[in-house]
């Protein structure tokens, strides 16, 4: 069903911020930064070697997001898998009783998203991925 790791995503209180811990001192190298305006956030996606990290950030206090960071802190909030046909997976996942978030999918930075439901995760929120040909 998941094809591969393709990242995994940490909210931050400040983008900035944590550009200067993960970049500066960490080592990564920043890949993009973004803004997705309809989410009220901004992302940074960066990589050391094989793996990224996506930071996240709000933009807004009205942002799902700022509410998130208020009742849970920074730290891990999902990890994204890929997947090579996303209605395909969320028919199945739903067919095997597995909450979703999204029970179709949206428009993500690189293709189309849909998040699981982290209480059918036991606590690790799960999000799929079909990227756009030019990202793959
Ligand atoms: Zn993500």
């Amino acid at each position: 069903m998941f094809t591969r790791l393709d990242h995994i995503g940490i909210v931050v209180a400040d983008l900035d911020t944590a550009l200067q811990t993960y970049r500066d001192r960490l080592g990564f190298t920043l890949l993009e930064r973004i803004e997705i305006p309809e989410q009220l956030v901004e992302a940074a996606f960066l990589e050391a070697n094989n793996s990224t990290i996506e930071l996240i950030a709000p933009t807004d206090t009205a942002s799902g997001t700022a509410r998130y960071l208020e009742k849970r802190g920074e730290g891990p909030h999902h990890v994204c898998y890929e997947v090579d046909d996303i209605e395909v997976t969320l028919a199945e996942l739903a067919q095997q009783g597995v909450q979703l978030i999204d029970e179709t999918p949206r428009r993500g930075v690189h293709g189309r998203v849909a998040f699981v439901h982290p209480k059918a995760t036991h606590g690790s929120m799960i999000e799929l991925l079909e990227k756009d040909a030019h990202h793959k």
